[in-house]
């Protein structure tokens, strides 16, 4: 066995290879850019190096750096972990001619598998099922479309080089074909710098099943079951679990040899995945699944095989590496329960599930019954520079059920703030009823996706907490910094505040009033909800709402509140004063009160000529002075506020024109 390894790679993946490095008692050394200083798994490696700037291209995908790195810190192996450089025939090739070991397969089966239309040709050779398609190298587009005639609409395209789904366009009417054939060799140009696409028979209900493969240096090669990986938006996984829903011994063993097959066809050494389309159409069947492409290295979803295997596949990898045959055979392999894993990004699912950034100022994961892949611990940020994955939580339990109570329980203690998450589209999807009772296809999500996307909008049990954390209740019944508490009430010189909670896709008003340090009614227009706190030394607040106790977990961060109530993350923004300000003003036209407040000073008459910067209204809200500024030249056109005038929020107070409008 090795006694040093090198990772390269960052994030969860190079802290989960540490573990197991660790455990076995080899020693570690990670790389780091300029992002990533600070980050997890440099504080969990032996020994870290800097590899160069935040930008991959120049840090975690330099062969050279890389290399220098594991020979300045004499490590005998460089463990690729997923993505970066794993695929990478050039790398391996690299590793070898350096003298060091490469964690993974020779460079002649990456590149056997790196092209699909060349892989699906291998794969044809050796007996396993492909897609009924055409992988050939003619790219003429009238030679493309009577081979898409043959297969019969509608088709894929898929680019050879491809992956992550890019360079893929399904096409059902053949007079289409042809612009979605350009747009698809467009886009592959780009992101692989290879044009070249195949072209295979579209499954109208497909299920991703793909099998674990190991080998090793002595022609022994195994399969470690299936993983369904059905649960995907736009190609990419969501939800993954073992086994598959639904799957037959007759099937398993045919898609497990099929798996085997395809690895000994190129020597396969170490950990490898086959992945599969099944035609469900009519159910599973042993006749209807396909080959669609092999990964050449350790899967994100690996967990899911390791808890249903009982195996810690990491340390297969460095057994294998290191010279050792495969540590089981086939028949030692047996599957035991359940497993799902679900993975938790910073994004923000009702935007498009648009990437997000962010300090993560609290995060707390299940302490039971979970296994937590993370690679960031609290206070750690997600920045723009590389995948926004948070953590990896698997859970594993005897049967299909009560796993998947397991996934919604532990996706409901997770506790996120400082950044906007997908844990409520998570949670829906994990009782979303087709995949509940073991029917999971590749276009579930996207069907469901409006209600699986929804803004989830706080109830008024949660809306009653976060106006009583805003209006300084919790502090006043935890006792911390009496005067301050007191004074903010007796600011209003009664005991109760009115309070404007914003939170995403709204607003809404409401008075908080005290009745006693722990007691308080919270006013909507509608209704009035009495709320009970109770004491504790804890951040988990225990509250009583209209007769119902439970408890809630408060931050308040310097944007807002965020409140962990009923399994659900609720995050109540504050506006910032100046950030009103300038947008209220941004809008150019007109000048609108960011807050409820008075007008102070009016510095401007109607017809005035203003310049960009000067300012205008002094607002005074909540005891402070607010000054509202042009953000462009332009004249006065019309005031609707005087000194002395109480103004609501978003009132215009003045409009503008440009100064060349008559
Ligand atoms: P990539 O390498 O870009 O990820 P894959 O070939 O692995 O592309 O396919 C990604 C996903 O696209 C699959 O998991 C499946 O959901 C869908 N897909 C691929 N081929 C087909 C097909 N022939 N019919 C229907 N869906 C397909």
């Amino acid at each position: 066995m090795f006694s040093k390894i090198l990772i390269a790679n960052r994030g969860e993946i190079a802290c989960r290879v540490i573990r197991t490095a660790r455990r076995l008692g080899i020693r570690t050394v990670a790389v780091y850019s300029d992002a990533d200083r600070d980050a997890l798994h440099v504080a969990l490696a032996g020994e870290a190096i800097h590899i160069g700037p935040a930008a991959a291209g120049e840090s975690y995908l330099s062969k050279e750096k890389i290399i220098a790195a594991a020979q300045r810190t004499r490590a005998e192996a460089i463990h690729p972990g997923y993505g970066f450089l794993s695929e990478n025939a050039e790398f391996a090739e690299a590793v070898e001619a350096a003298g060091l070991v490469f964690v993974g397969p020779s460079p002649a089966s990456i590149r056997a598998m790196g092209l699909k239309d060349a892989a699906k040709a291998l794969m044809e050779r050796a007996g396993v099922p492909v897609v009924p398609g055409y992988h050939g190298d003619g790219q003429e587009p009238g030679f493309l479309a009577e081979q898409a005639d043959g297969i019969g609409f509608p088709v894929l395209i898929k680019a050879r080089a491809g992956g992550g789904g890019k360079g893929m366009r399904r096409v059902d009417r053949p007079e289409d074909l042809e612009a979605s054939l350009e747009a698809a060799k467009r886009e592959a140009k780009s992101a692989f710098g290879d044009d070249a696409v195949l072209i295979e028979k579209y499954l109208i209900k497909p299920r991703h099943i793909e099998i674990q493969v190991f080998g090793d240096s002595y022609g022994n090669a195994v399969h470690l079951f299936e993983r369904d990986c059905s649960l995907q938006r736009r190609h990419q996984k969501v939800i993954e679990e073992a086994p598959a829903p639904g799957m037959t011994e007759e099937m398993r063993s045919a898609m497990g040899e099929a798996a085997v097959r395809a690895a000994r066809a190129i020597d396969y050494r170490g950990a490898g995945t086959v992945e599969f389309i099944a035609d469900i159409s009519d159910g599973l069947s042993p006749d209807r699944f396909f080959f669609m492409e092999m990964n050449t290295r350790l899967q994100v979803e690996h967990p899911v095989t390791e808890a249903i295997a009982g195996v810690d596949l990491v340390e297969w990898q460095l057994r294998v590496a290191s010279g050792e045959p495969l540590p089981k055979t086939q028949d030692e392999l047996t599957i035991n329960g359940w497993a799902f894993e679900a993975r938790i990004y910073a994004e923000d699912p009702s935007r498009g599930f648009l990437p997000a950034t962010g300090t993560l100022s609290h995060l707390r994961f299940p302490e039971d019954d979970a296994r937590i892949d993370a690679g960031v611990r609290e206070g750690d940020s997600i920045t723009p520079h590389y995948d926004p994955l948070i953590a990896k939580l698997t859970v594993h339990a005897p049967d299909r059920a009560a796993a998947l109570a397991r996934l919604t329980q532990g996706l409901k203690q997770t506790q996120v703030a400082g950044t906007t998450t997908n844990l409520d589209f998570l949670i829906r999807l994990s009782r979303q009823p087709d995949f509940v009772a073991g029917h999971p296809d590749t276009g579930l999500i996207d069907r469901d996706v409006e209600a699986l996307t929804a803004t989830q909008q706080p109830d008024d049990a949660a809306l009653a907490i976060a106006a009583i954390v805003e209006a300084g209740g919790f502090r006043r019944a935890a006792g911390s910094d009496p005067w301050l508490s007191l004074g903010a009430w007796q600011l209003w010189g009664e005991t109760s505040r009115p309070v404007t909670l914003h939170f995403a896709g709204g607003h809404r008003n409401c008075w908080v009033i005290a009745k006693a340090e722990t007691i308080f009614n919270v006013a909507f227009d509608d209704r009035t909800i009495p709320v009970h706190l109770f004491e504790s030394d804890t951040v988990s607040r225990r509250v009583e709402i209209d007769g119902r106790q439970s408890h809630v977990d408060i931050f308040e961060t310097s944007s807002g509140v965020t409140l962990f109530f009923d399994g659900h993350t609720h995050h109540f923004h504050r506006l910032d004063l100046l950030d009103g300000a300038e947008e209220a003003a941004a809008g150019g036209d007109r000048v609108i009160a960011p807050m409820p407040g008075l007008v102070k000073i009016v510095r401007v008459r109607e017809g005035d000529a203003v310049a960009k910067g000067q300012a205008l209204v002094v607002m005074e809200a909540m005891k402070m002075e607010l000054t509202l500024t042009a953000t462009r030249d332009g004249i006065v056109e019309s005031l609707h506020v005087g000194e002395g005038d109480q103004t609501s929020e978003s009132a215009v107070l003045l409009s503008l024109r440009p100064e060349d409008a008559v």
